[in-house]
């Protein structure tokens, strides 16, 4: 008896959630945790056991392959998953179970007492009827990304058994994406030859990003003088009290909890000193590229102005870009907008796009050069204990996948 699409898709993804591979922010390594190896190897065999082409790991953990295209002259699509799963205190290892939601409240753990509760959880009444996929509790899902990952190594296997027409399509796995886009960002070019990608890493049903934040980081260095404080008048330049100063120069109205929509912000987020030396850190986000080009000199301006306030100080300044907002990678060439258009259309689904204020692994990507927007895992609630995956939401991120792919040949 075949198995149903449903049942497929949650065998596989079960299989990819008994490994575990949470990433580690604290490591500087990529890949930052031993798991990631262990995950990226069982899909290089996976891969090489399809017959695809070009399989190849890198030092970093990043899986590559290559299924060449039946259709000359087909876009080359790529598409990037990561295999890390986020650690935000919970358990590292992933318990998932199916539930009929009938609509009551879901007792994810007996044991622990571990209840999903509508009324603090309304996110949920939308999928009354349905099957979810849930964790015990103890940990997230991982449907982000490992939603993703089954989905395209699923598409993998049908497309190399039943040779539909496509073009070219290529695959990257990545570590790391939870702690900094990291994977994405030493993902190999040469290795991923592809017109555009796409990332399958947002939450709900018709979720398509393709404007991300601009992003870029400030480091500032503040080297004060010390001296003992019986002689210290005229001597002593106090690091605390310039970087205090140099803060105090941004609008304090320009920053995350002040800002929404298309605004972005000059965040510091780190400021640690001692009697010598004072580091002052800033994310600068923008939406537009000129408004984060005047956020840096916005900087510059105010270390410039604090230098000169305290000529005995030392201050340096170092910013760089972190990611790019996809918009601005794509130029004219829309057709990774424009399949996602017919794709939604054919299987009338509703788009929900807004700017994301953050970013991927594809605005990492487009950083670099490859248009990759985001769409929907069908998932909720990523990075919580409550992280939910209904089955019909995932059944259609997999059948979208499929159309992108069947249309883009035409
Ligand atoms: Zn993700």
């Amino acid at each position: 008896m075949t198995q149903s699409l449903e049942d497929r898709l949650i065998t596989r993804f079960f299989r990819y959630l008994s490994v575990t591979s949470q990433s580690d922010a604290a490591a500087t390594a990529v890949p930052s945790t031993p798991g990631q190896w262990d995950m990226v190897r069982l899909l290089e065999t996976e891969l090489n056991a399809l017959g695809l082409h070009d399989v190849h790991v890198d030092e970093h953990a990043v899986l590559t392959a290559r299924l060449p295209g039946t259709v000359p002259g087909a876009p080359r699509i790529g598409f990037c998953a990561h295999v890390d799963t986020v650690d935000v205190g919970l358990s590292p290892e992933i318990h998932p179970q199916r539930v009929f939601f009938t609509g009551a409240d879901i007792c994810l753990n007996p044991a622990r007492d571990i209840w999903m509760r509508t009324a603090e959880h309304p996110e949920f009444l939308p999928y009354v009827n349905q099957e979810l996929l849930l964790s015990d509790g103890t940990s997230v899902l991982g449907a982000d990304n490992k939603a993703a990952v089954t989905i395209l190594m699923d598409l993998l296997t049908v497309l190399t058994r039943d040779k539909p027409p496509h073009g070219d399509i290529v695959v990257a796995f990545v570590p790391d994406e939870e702690i900094g886009l990291r994977g994405a960002k030493v993902l190999d070019l040469a290795r991923f030859p592809v017109d555009f990608a796409y990332t399958i890493d947002s939450c709900e049903i018709g979720e398509f990003i393709f404007e991300t934040f601009n992003a870029a980081q400030a480091h500032i260095e503040i080297q004060g003088v010390t001296a003992h404080p019986i002689s210290a008048k005229g001597v002593m330049v106090n690091p605390v009290l310039v970087a205090a100063d140099l803060i105090n120069r941004f609008d304090p109205l320009d920053t995350p909890e002040h800002t929404e929509g298309r605004e972005g912000y000059c965040y510091v987020t780190t400021m640690s000193s001692n009697a010598n030396i004072a580091t002052v850190k800033l994310s600068l986000r923008d939406f537009d590229d000129a408004g984060l080009e005047a956020r840096k000199q916005l900087v510059q301006t105010a270390v410039a102005a604090t230098q000169a306030a305290h000529p005995r100080a030392r201050l340096t300044c170092r910013i760089e870009d972190s990611y790019r907002n996809i918009a601005s990678s794509l130029g004219n060439d829309r057709r990774c907008l424009d399949l996602m258009e017919r794709g939604f259309a054919e299987l009338k689904i509703e788009p929900r796009i807004f700017p994301l204020r953050g970013g991927t692994d594809g605005s990492a990507l487009s950083a670099r050069g490859i248009p990759t927007p985001n769409y929907f895992t069908g998932g909720l609630n990523f990075h919580s204990r409550f992280e939910c995956l209904p089955v019909p939401a995932f059944v259609l991120a997999y059948r979208l996948t499929e159309r992108l792919v069947g249309l883009a040949a035409g």
